[in-house]
Formats: structure tokens, C-alpha cells, sequence
């Protein structure tokens, strides 16, 4: 279905018929001179007097077939790259429009950017090994259907031929391509070199991953800090330009004024009240604990088409709020300078009487506490880390607990854990 009329039936009923977050490569035109490919990460196309301007190159697998079904639809010369920030999923691709300005003869590209986008490329270099490895983890054997911040088990995060921002802006910038204007403006949220564009005369508004069709992705237990409460004042300011159609760099193109400042509000707001919910209780002196587990979102706005919490989830975002204003310290002192786990797991073993009664135990709580049979299957495994008995317990543990989940996040960490320690019973059979 063309994705806008997908997006306003959606919305407006409120039911999903077919999944949202769509990797299809397949281009359709949104309006006269503007054209979406849908994939990981999608990439839009401006027809400008300049040439075309691209909004994301999306991933390294992806991007040759997105430059290819950019010119099933233009032969023009693409003469901007814009990041609209620089993870993976967005940025990985470009090599593919380079090819594919050197093959036809035109100008390289500029590559336009926030101009913290450097340093995040370089971090991706120096931490290549640990990008690499979350990856698996995040994705560990859950086939995506969203395909965010894209991993696919490369042995490189980022391709080398990945091209570096040409031109880059602080807070905002207003660019002219012929008498096609752009505000462009930085915001923080899911990172810190994000950017939000605005085209005032067409009312469009490039929202970049502020929307994703899923919970904000504010909490991503494996990455670096992201900042919930800017992203909301991200969304309110992109509502006050009116705009009439918002272009997302996953999930679904929205149309209408009044339902695109429909889906900011609730978005904001309720990435808003968290943030006042967790500060409040920090404010009061709660543990991390307590707040964790007393904290909620309510659950017919987790229900909504584009805040399910698929990709992440609200209580890791609660976590992020708690480290960006108060720290890693969660409140509990034996935490601060722990024991190694393999010597608490060995005492609390050794007091009930060995690691297969705690395996044995976790099995049997899978059935009322899954949260709990975790906690036990992970001492267990820490008590005896060669036992084929306790790592079958604990992988059966982890599959369950990856059934009970609906984000992609803890889907993919439950997996690898139960893989882990099929590694270890496997191996001994
Ligand atoms: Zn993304």
C-alpha cells in the first residue's frame, strides 16, 4: 500500500494491518519532486534547481539498492548528502552514492551534517570491536523488522568508504538550493549530532529518527547516553512550524497538519511525563530500585500505532533519565564496589546447597517470576560456569524470558544469553 495512505489509515483507526516499519527499497514519490525509499533507515529525495538533495544514505547493505531505486525515479544530479545524524543505519550506505556519482560523470557529492557527526565516526573506528559485538547482541538472532541502527553481522560497524560530512553546522543553519530553502536545526535526543530539517514554502518537515514509529528509542541499554527530555522539546519545536507533511527516517510518512501535531504532542508528552514521573521521585530520594519498578507509562499510549514499544522500551529509557541527572550509582551500596559475581553466585550456591538447586529454582519460577528466574539462573551459571545441567536450565530460562518481551532490545540480550550457554551444554555433549 502507498505508504501515506498506510500512515493516515493507520493513525485514524488506530489498528495495524500490516507492519509499518517497511524495508522494501522500494521508492514511491510523495509529492511533486519528493520521493521516499523505504528501508533500513529510509533515504528521501528533494528535486531542487541544484540538483537533488538527499536526505540519508541508509545502511551498507542497503544503500546500493536505495541509490538504485533513487534513479528508477531521477537521473539528476545529487549534489547534498544530508546525515540527519550518524548512526549506522543512515550514514553506511553513502559509499553507494559516491559510486554513483563517479560512474555518472557528476561532482561529487557534499555531505551536510551536525558537526558532531565527525567525532561520532571516529568513536565508531576506536570502538569498532565493542559496535560490532553490541550489535549481534542487540539483533542476536531476532530477525528485524524495523532494521534500526543496523549491524548485519559485518566485521566492520561503519564501511571505510564511508563518506565524512563535507559541511557542517552548530545550532542551525539555513541553506538555498536554487529557490529551494532548508532550516536546519541540531536537537539532541536519540543522539547528540541529530538534525531536524524544515522546507517552510513546501511545509515539510525531515524528522530524521525524533520518529521512528516505535517508543522513543531513548533507553538503548548498550549505547551511549541519549536525552529524553530534548527530545521532546525537539518535537515541540518541530510542531510550531505547522508543517503538513513529516518525513521520518523509519515507520511511516504522516500528512495532515492536524494529525501530524496529533502524533508530536503524544510523543512528546510522553517522553515528558516520564522524565518529570523519574526526577520527581529522584528528587525525593528513591533508589533506582524503586524507581524502576514503581514508574509506568500508561499502557493505551504504549498501544498506540507509532509509540510500541517494539525497538525499545520505556524502562530503559527511565534508566537513561536516571544516569544523564544523576549517574551510574543506583543507589545500592553493595553495588558500588560489588564482589565479582562468580563469588557471590558461589556463596549464595554454596548456601542452598549448590548451583543445579538455584538452576532447578529458576526453572520453577519461570512459571510466576520471570524477572526473579533470571536472577537465579545467572548466579547459578556463576557458581558452576562449566555445568551442562545449570546452562540448560539457563538457556531454557532465557528463551522464556525472550517470549515473555516485546522490544527488540531484550529480545536480542535474552537470546544471547541463552546462546551463551547453549555454548557451554552443547559443547560438552
Ligand atoms: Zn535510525
Amino acid at each position: 500500500m502507498d505508504p501515506l495512505q498506510l500512515s493516515t489509515l493507520t493513525i485514524d483507526s488506530g489498528n495495524i494491518t500490516e507492519p509499518l516499519n517497511r524495508i522494501t527499497n522500494e521508492l514511491t514519490e510523495l509529492a511533486d519532486g519528493l520521493a521516499i525509499v523505504e528501508s533500513f533507515s529510509h533515504s528521501y529525495a528533494v528535486e531542487t534547481a541544484e540538483g537533488l538533495c538527499c536526505f540519508d544514505a541508509s545502511g551498507a547493505g542497503s544503500g546500493p539498492a536505495v541509490v538504485d531505486a533513487l534513479r528508477s525515479w531521477s537521473t539528476t544530479p545529487i549534489s547534498t548528502l544530508v546525515y540527519t545524524h550518524g548512526h549506522a543505519d543512515h550514514i553506511g550506505g553513502s559509499f553507494a552514492f559516491a559510486k554513483d556519482a563517479a560512474e555518472r560523470g557528476h561532482q561529487p557529492l557534499s555531505v551536510f551534517a551536525h558537526e558532531n557527526v565527525e567525532a561520532r565516526m571516529d568513536r565508531y573506528i576506536e570502538t569498532n570491536g565493542w559496535n560490532v559485538a553490541i550489535n549481534q547482541r542487540q539483533f542476536g538472532g531476532v530477525r528485524s523488522e524495523m532494521g534500526l541502527e543496523l549491524g548485519e553481522g559485518l566485521s566492520r560497524f561503519l564501511p571505510k568508504s564511508t563518506l565524512r560530512p563535507t559541511e557542517s553546522f552548530s545550532s542551525s543553519q539555513v541553506k538555498h538550493f536554487g529557490d529551494t530553502m532548508v532550516e536546519f536545526r541540531h536537537a539532541r535526543g536519540e543522539t547528540d549530532d541529530h538534525l531536524w530539517a524544515y522546507l517552510p514554502k513546501e511545509r515539510w518537515l525531515f524528522s530524521g529518527d525524533f520518529i521512528i514509529w516505535n517508543y522513543p528509542n531513548a533507553g538503548n541499554p548498550q549505547k551511549v547516553q541519549r536525552y529524553a527530555l530534548e527530545w521532546a522539546h525537539a518535537l515541540r519545536a518541530m510542531a510550531e512550524q505547522a508543517p503538513t507533511l513529516l518525513l521520518p527516517a523509519h515507520g511511516l510518512p504522516i500528512e495532515g497538519e492536524k494529525r501530524i501535531a496529533m502524533v508530536l504532542d503524544e510523543m512528546a508528552t510522553t517522553l515528558e511525563n516520564l522524565v518529570r514521573d523519574v526526577v520527581a521521585l529522584m528528587n525525593e530520594g528513591s533508589t533506582l530500585d524503586e524507581i524502576l519498578h514503581t514508574v509506568r507509562v500508561a499502557p493505551e499510549v504504549l498501544e498506540k500505532p507509532y509509540l510500541r514499544p517494539l525497538y525499545d522500551e520505556p524502562e530503559f529509557v527511565v534508566r537513561n533519565i536516571w544516569r544523564l541527572y544523576g549517574g551510574w550509582y543506583d543507589g545500592a551500596p553493595s553495588r558500588l564496589k560489588p564482589a565479582p559475581d562468580a563469588v557471590l553466585g558461589a556463596e549464595i550456591a554454596t548456601l542452598v546447597g549448590g548451583a543445579t538447586v538455584l538452576a532447578e529454582r529458576a526453572v520453577a519460577l519461570c512459571e510466576t517470576d520471570l524477572r526473579l528466574a533470571c536472577h537465579l539462573a545467572d548466579l547459578a551459571a556463576w557458581a558452576d560456569p562449566t555445568s551442562a545441567t545449570v546452562h540448560e536450565a539457563r538457556a531454557a530460562v532465557y528463551h522464556q524470558r525472550r517470549r515473555s518481551e516485546l522490544s527488540l532490545m531484550a529480545k536480542g540480550i535474552f537470546t544471547s544469553a541463552a546462546r551463551e550457554s547453549e555454548t557451554v551444554f552443547k559443547s560438552e555433549k
